[in-house]
């Protein structure tokens, strides 16, 4: 048995009586769909008394209902720098394959592609193959332009990191995001050489940017410029 609340703050509640409930529940949607679901023996008032005294949580998980359905759905054929998705359905469980080619993304029977749970899954594979073009490429890169420049620095980890692009630690151990590979090439080696110059320069002090723009070319400012137009994120 179904019916509907106006909340004051929330906006329309979904209330959800059920046989076989034993406690209240809130829970919200996509979009940011609010239900409740109490049992049959629960009074409607005692629901919604429940509901105000959640009404900040609620809010919350709205909110962040609402900014996750803002991400764009990725779909099959999806291009990553080196591998295409593809997507197998009425799979006996979730999971996926990265192989030379393709992430190869399985959705158990009833997950569509384009719900929250089907998104999910396609996001955590491909984070997983950003992880492994990451591995391929930015270490290798890192060789050959430290061995380029003549500078060193003490061993070198792809983490999933949103926050920056990279990092050096005070021993000169590098960090990379796996996100660099949302990148072209030439902004993908500003971030390395950034990080490179940083075992040099423990700051970003005039001396290091000049460094930087030395051996980007004379190009530092213009790369930053197009660096500010990419997200970490998928
Ligand atoms: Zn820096």
């Amino acid at each position: 048995m179904a019916s509907e609340y106006n909340h004051k703050q929330l906006g329309v509640i979904r209330l959800q009586r059920r046989a076989g409930c034993r406690r209240i529940s809130v829970s919200v949607g996509r979009g940011g769909r609010i239900t409740v679901t109490y049992p049959w023996y629960v009074l409607r008032r005692t629901a919604l008394a429940f509901v105000e005294q959640k009404a900040e949580w609620i809010m919350a998980a709205r909110k962040r209902a609402q900014q996750a359905d803002q991400k764009p759905h990725i779909s099959e054929g999806y291009r990553t720098r080196n591998h295409t998705l593809r997507v197998v359905y009425n799979a006996t469980k979730n999971g996926w394959k990265i192989s030379e080619e393709f992430v190869v993304v399985s959705l158990k029977s009833g997950i569509e592609v384009d719900s929250a749970q089907g998104q999910e899954v396609i996001r955590t594979a491909l984070i997983e193959t950003l992880r492994d073009e990451a591995q391929t490429v930015v270490p290798a890169m890192t060789e050959r332009l430290a061995q380029q420049h003549g500078l060193r620095y003490n061993g070198l980890t792809i983490k999933n990191i949103r926050s920056k692009w990279g990092s050096c630690s005070a021993v000169n151990h590098l960090n990379f995001s796996l996100y660099l590979m949302l990148l072209p090439d030439d902004l993908v080696e500003m971030v390395v050489l950034h990080e490179l110059c940083h075992t040099v320069h423990k700051n970003h002090s005039a001396e290091f940017h000049a460094l930087l723009d030395r051996l980007c070319g004379g190009r530092e400012k213009a790369l930053s410029k197009r660096l500010r137009y990419y997200r970490t994120t998928l």
